[in-house]
């Protein structure tokens, strides 16, 4: 593109939030002339592409529990929901579970209010106790256990890449141009957003602007001289092969030594939160190998059986879009910025929330305010006032 080009919505990255906006604002305004940049079609490097897609209930702010009540109900029904254009039948949807472990008095506080509140809302999780955990599964040592919370039902993992490609294919059914590009700066005059800047040299000037650039969303905010409290943080995942551990009931568990695992056909994929946890170089997608034999394996192996012998088979690095106020998603208008929208800051949960995000963006553009779930709880007055919205349930 050269020159200047004009459209209704400019939407800056193209994975799953991006292209999740794209499609329900072409799906609520058929009219709209909806721009979506996104430089990398591979999503090599992006969150989408590097998760553990999995999705749960199990959250301890009622917004966030709404937000994935909606979207459990869009990734098991995503064909009526996407329609012949998004041309997905399925997500393969596993609905193993998810499992949190807590170790002590105030983390089983926590997990009692949270299921308490979960269940208000229509998830069905349960606590167990260490005797009916080890009842359920009794290849995990519950020795140090104080309760734990399960949810049996809409918790699982699914794929993530067919829920991309689906946004992607029915917003452009319905109209929606993805470009090929990166944007380099921003200009905005009066609290007006006027331009954008790519890097091929073309120049797109739109009626809204909505950022989706994940780990790359303070970049652009910097562009406007607006401080944004979101980084790289890296995340090593492991793909292993454990024999012995034949457990296909196992959901994905999270314990409270700060791991995670879950069963991926025949073999589990598991990642810890490093001890040493800072901000990542941008270009380091490099595993943190050593992380599997200095603090997860041993961790396995005293949690659950057949973890004795064990072979990493592949490992990759990912990184959080991590909101360092709160490790909480942040969305809605900029209030500096009148037709600035931001979908940011997701850390380790935004794939399972994009169907509910991208929706409640939409509305909040089209229309002003939020419709369907009301998501000023993540607004971005919170980041601006430094009022943290924490979220306890945090993997
Ligand atoms: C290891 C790992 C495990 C995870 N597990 C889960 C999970 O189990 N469940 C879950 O719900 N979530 C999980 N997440 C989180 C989830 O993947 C992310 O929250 C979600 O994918 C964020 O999507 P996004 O579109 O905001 O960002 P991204 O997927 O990172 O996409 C941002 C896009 O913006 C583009 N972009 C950047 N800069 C520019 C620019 N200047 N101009 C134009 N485009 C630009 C990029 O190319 C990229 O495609 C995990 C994440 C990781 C890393």
């Amino acid at each position: 593109m050269n020159g200047i080009e004009t459209c209704d919505v400019v939407i800056i990255g193209g994975a799953i939030m991006g292209s999740s906006a794209a499609y329900w604002l072409s799906r609520m305004n058929p009219a709209l002339d909806i721009l979506v940049i996104e430089p990398d079609p591979s999503y090599a490097q992006s969150s989408t592409a590097l998760s553990v897609a999995s999705v749960r209930q199990q959250f301890t702010t009622a917004v966030n529990v709404e937000i994935s009540r909606f979207g459990i109900e869009f990734i098991k029904n995503v064909q009526n929901w996407l329609g012949q254009g998004g041309g997905v039948q399925s997500l393969g949807f596993q609905e193993n579970g998810y499992l949190f472990l807590s170790g002590s008095a105030e983390s089983e506080t926590v997990l009692r209010q949270a299921c308490a509140m979960q269940r208000e809302k229509g998830a069905q999780t349960e606590l167990l106790t260490p005797d009916a955990l080890k009842a359920r599964f009794d290849w995990l040592n519950v020795d140090d256990i104080h309760l734990a919370s399960f949810g049996a039902k809409d918790e699982g993992w699914f794929d993530n890449m067919s829920l991309l490609g689906g946004f992607r294919k029915a917003a452009q059914h319905q109209g929606v141009r993805f470009l090929r590009d990166r944007v380099v700066d921003i200009d905005g005059v009066n609290g007006q957003v006027a331009t954008v800047t790519l890097e091929n040299g073309g120049v797109v000037s739109a009626g809204a602007i909505i950022n989706a650039a994940g780990t790359s969303a303070s970049d652009l905010l910097r562009m406007l001289d607006e401080d944004y409290p979101v980084e790289p943080r890296k995340r090593t995942v492991f793909m292993v092969d454990a024999p012995n551990a034949i457990h296909p009931d196992a959901p994905l568990m999270v314990c409270h030594s700060g791991f995670y695992l879950r069963p991926e056909h025949n073999h589990w994929i598991c990642a810890i939160v490093p001890k040493d946890d800072h901000v990542a170089e941008k270009d380091d997608f490099e595993p943190d190998l050593h992380l599997f034999e200095d603090s997860l394996w041993p961790k396995l192996y005293e949690r659950a059986s057949g973890f004795d012998a064990v072979k990493v088979l592949s490992a990759w690095a990912g990184h959080y879009a991590y909101n360092t106020l709160d490790q909480n998603a942040i969305i809605g208008r900029h209030p500096n910025w009148k037709n600035l929208f931001l979908m940011n800051g997701f850390s380790g949960h935004g794939l399972q929330q994009a169907p509910a995000v991208g929706r409640g963006i939409a509305e909040l553009l089209l229309y002003g305010r939020y419709q369907t779930i009301d998501l000023s709880d993540l607004g971005v007055e919170r980041i601006l006032e430094g009022k943290p919205f924490s979220e306890k349930a945090i993997v």
